[in-house]
């Protein structure tokens, strides 16, 4: 695809789920100017990077231009914030463009975030700063490269329009890739309507798009009973990932989960460096509600309003329905540990076809030594590696307690972990809090360097380069416990 022309961009959302989607059209950008394109996702979805760089190429990824049969909605969905019903959320500076069907025949939403108010803004301006779409464009990136689902980022765009927080920031649209933004919440916003007939289509349409399978899961409610249980399996799986990798969300509210399992929503995110369950970063998390700890929980708590969301579809008898839909939340457990101990077993090295019980007692005794001296998370797995090679300086020389990591160490060598597989999982690189700030930084002063070469480093993860050592390094210390806004 190399002109507006030539994009076809489906309606299917659109069509199918009217209530769901107000048409609605981007603010015009003052001045638009490309600063960030994601060339190999481009090519991914068949569009030609030199047509995106042009001027037209950019007028479509800031939502100037609209491809002839598109149409642009903010989709509605509700969302329980912070453990808070909001019934009416939606999408306040965001825009569906439509479903773009890549060379491979998958299909993804190509959607817009900071293109201006639509009807569900409330009280907000619509736009978002040239930082905050940085960031999701560096992090969800590195995550996409760490092998873990989530949204992408095509490009961000500076829009040329000031942006007013507690400075006034430069403006910026995200150029948004999904496999679809439907959300926990949308269920809650169908389900609050009463609509019985709306809530089937949309459960109908997150089948079709997401979990073909549970259509043919039998009669009556079977196909909803497999669609939860399809949500909760791929939440699961992702949560265990974010875990093993030390991301903290911030802020998993009903409305920022999604129905495929791809992460969504890089607000006030952050990667841990100490390993301390218990950490929060974001300033909006007083109660520490969404801390790295209680990631599962928070998930599983979701998926019970998702549940609940489908009850009417499940069974037309509501104490049966319940109890359907409680056993399908059970296996929440069950896929996470399975999910966490074969993702840590990987991250040890170890062979296939240990006893479970074996690695789950030697990756919990572990994660106690790491919390217990607070040992940087990232650079602690990858030295585990040099350990299996018979290098125990680096592991030694950042534990506390001596005997019980050689006692530890002793145990793991005798299952025979693989160093050169534990590189193979174990990042050399993440987006460094410190790092993402300083590039962040430096972009909206008009410097790029720094954000390309985190980008550098973040999207080649375990391979080590001498030259990025400084990107392999916790923050320096002393800087205090880190704090994100969003
Ligand atoms: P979030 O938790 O950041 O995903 O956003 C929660 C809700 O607030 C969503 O409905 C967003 O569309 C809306 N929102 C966030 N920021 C803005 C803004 N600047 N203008 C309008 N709506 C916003
Ligand atoms: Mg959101
Ligand atoms: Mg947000």
């Amino acid at each position: 695809v190399s002109s507006p022309t030539d994009l076809r961009l489906g309606t299917r959302f659109a069509d199918e789920l009217p209530e769901l989607a107000v048409r609605w059209q981007a603010e015009e950008a003052p001045e638009p100017q490309l600063v960030v394109l994601n060339e190999p996702l481009a090519a991914e979805l068949g569009l030609d990077p030199r047509w995106l760089r042009s001027e037209a190429g950019v007028r479509l990824l800031v939502g100037a231009e609209v491809p002839d049969g598109a149409t642009p909605v903010a989709q509605g969905y509700a969302g329980h914030q912070f453990g808070g019903y909001s019934p009416r959320l939606g999408d306040g500076r965001a825009l569906l463009l439509g479903e773009l069907t890549d060379p491979a025949g998958r299909v993804r939403d190509l959607h817009l975030k900071g293109s201006g108010r639509t009807p569900w803004a409330r009280g907000g301006d619509g736009l978002a700063g040239l930082g905050p779409m940085l960031r999701e464009h560096v992090v969800s990136e590195a995550m996409h490269t760490l092998g873990i689902p989530t949204t992408r980022s095509l490009a961000v765009v500076a829009t040329g329009r000031g942006v007013r927080r507690e400075q006034v920031l430069p403006g910026a649209v995200l150029a948004r890739v999904a496999s679809s933004h439907l959300r926990v919440g949308s269920f809650q916003y169908a389900r609050a309507t009463g609509d019985d007939d709306l809530l089937r289509r949309l459960a109908d349409h997150a089948i079709a798009r997401h979990h073909p399978a549970a259509r043919d899961a039998g009669p009556a409610g079977a196909a909803y009973v497999a669609l939860l249980e399809g949500v909760v399996e791929a939440q699961a799986r992702l949560v265990a990932q974010w875990m093993l990798v030390g991301f903290v969300h911030g802020v998993m509210n009903t409305d920022n989960m999604t129905i495929s399992g791809e992460s969504i929503d890089y607000g006030p995110c952050a990667f841990l460096d100490a390993y301390d369950p218990a950490t929060v970063f974001s300033s909006i998390d007083e109660g520490g509600r969404y801390a790295y700890r209680n990631q599962p929980a928070a998930a599983q708590w979701n998926l019970a309003r998702l549940a609940e969301a489908l009850l009417p579809l499940i069974d037309a008898d509501e104490e049966r329905a319940v109890e359907t839909a409680t056993r399908s939340l059970q296996g929440f457990a069950t896929t996470y540990a399975d999910a966490f101990t074969a993702d840590a077993a990987a991250k040890l090295g170890l062979p296939a076809g240990l006893d479970r019980a074996v690695v789950a007692s030697l990756v919990e005794d572990l994660l106690a030594l790491m919390a217990a001296a607070r040992v940087d998370h990232t650079s602690f797995f990858r030295a585990l590696g040099d350990a299996a090679r018979g290098d125990v300086e680096g592991v030694r020389g950042v534990v506390l307690d001596l005997p019980g990591l050689d006692a530890w160490l002793e145990r793991w060598r005798g299952l025979g972990p693989d160093a050169e597989a534990m590189d193979r999982v174990n990042p050399v690189y993440i987006p460094r809090n410190h790092l993402v700030e300083q590039a962040l930084d430096a972009a909206t002063a008009g410097d790029l360097a720094p954000l390309h070469r985190l980008l550098e480093a973040v999207t080649a993860p375990y391979d080590e380069r001498p030259g990025l050592a400084a990107y392999a390094e916790p923050g320096p210390a002393g800087a205090g416990p880190y704090v994100t806004f969003c």
